[in-house]
């Protein structure tokens, strides 16, 4: 049995009153891929920044390799570090090239080897179809091509885990694919990730494990295969009856 990377124990987040992650319990092991879903709102992406100690937290744990994860640490660059994020905007600078905002990180903070990083950054750009891109700004790319670069970005820093929070949602369906792919090569390469998605079949393809959320509580999880097929509890398979629905109305509209 591999060790954990990552524990979360009885987490708590409450912004003002209003608790938004109540007593949620976590781990993922190293190399492995869990996938968290759940209606909108119900705190996955509050789940994220509390990992990557962008929210102070109320109550519980997070350990990174038995490290305490927390706003508030001394070596709270250190540690996030480790943790290597992918959001839905990109957040690229808009002034840099492609290479220049891979190579910014590990030179500045990681304080390595401008030679080296460079072959790197340049073998991992080749690695998800952009090596022709190296030398273009943000805003001469396309949005899969952004998410793409930004998911380099986060993978030159070698993180112990990766965190992906809806990293298509602002996506044109055509570029949905080319980043999913993306994704899970990284799963297919041992990468340890907590992947945050509406995808459902993507989903069911990348994860080891699913965990649903709502109202800030783990509600269910389980393999893919027991999620999907065999849904426990009420409100995961009203839940995954949204998305048949939706897949439904789809069809519908192309038929007409
Ligand atoms: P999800 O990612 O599952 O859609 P979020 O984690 O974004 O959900 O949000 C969970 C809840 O926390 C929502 O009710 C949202 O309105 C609330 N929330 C998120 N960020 C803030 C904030 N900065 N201040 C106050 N409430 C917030």
């Amino acid at each position: 049995m591999s060790e954990n990377i990552l524990e979360i124990s009885h987490l708590r987040k409450e912004y003002g009153n209003n608790a938004v992650i109540e007593d949620l319990s976590l781990s993922v092991r190293e190399g492995e891929v869990v996938v968290i879903v759940g209606p909108s709102g119900c705190g996955k992406s509050t789940l994220l920044r509390c990992i990557n100690a962008l929210e102070d937290i109320q109550g519980g744990q997070i350990l990174l390799r038995g490290e305490t994860v927390s706003k508030d640490s001394k070596n709270l660059q250190a540690m996030r570090q480790k943790i290597g994020m992918v959001f839905q905007n990109y957040e690229l600078f808009p002034h840099m090239t492609v290479l220049d905002n891979i190579m910014l990180a590990p030179m500045k903070v990681q304080r390595r080897n401008k030679r080296e990083v460079k072959e790197e950054a340049l073998a991992l750009l080749e690695r998800v179809g952009l090596e022709n891109k190296a030398d273009s700004l943000p805003r001469q790319l396309s949005g899969g091509q952004k998410q793409r670069t930004a998911i380099v970005r986060a993978l030159c820093m070698h993180p112990d885990i990766l965190l992906f929070d809806e990293v298509t949602a602002a996506l044109d369906p055509e570029m949905v694919r080319e980043v999913l792919e993306v994704i899970l090569g990284l799963a297919n390469q041992g990468k340890t990730m907590l992947v945050v998605t509406h995808e459902m079949q993507f989903a069911k393809a990348v994860a080891d494990r699913i965990v649903f959320i709502d109202e800030g509580r783990i509600c269910e999880e389980g393999s893919p295969e027991e999620f999907f097929g065999n849904p426990r509890t009420e409100r995961a398979r009203r839940f995954l009856n949204t998305f048949s629905f939706e897949r439904k109305k789809r069809k519908d509209i192309d038929a007409f």
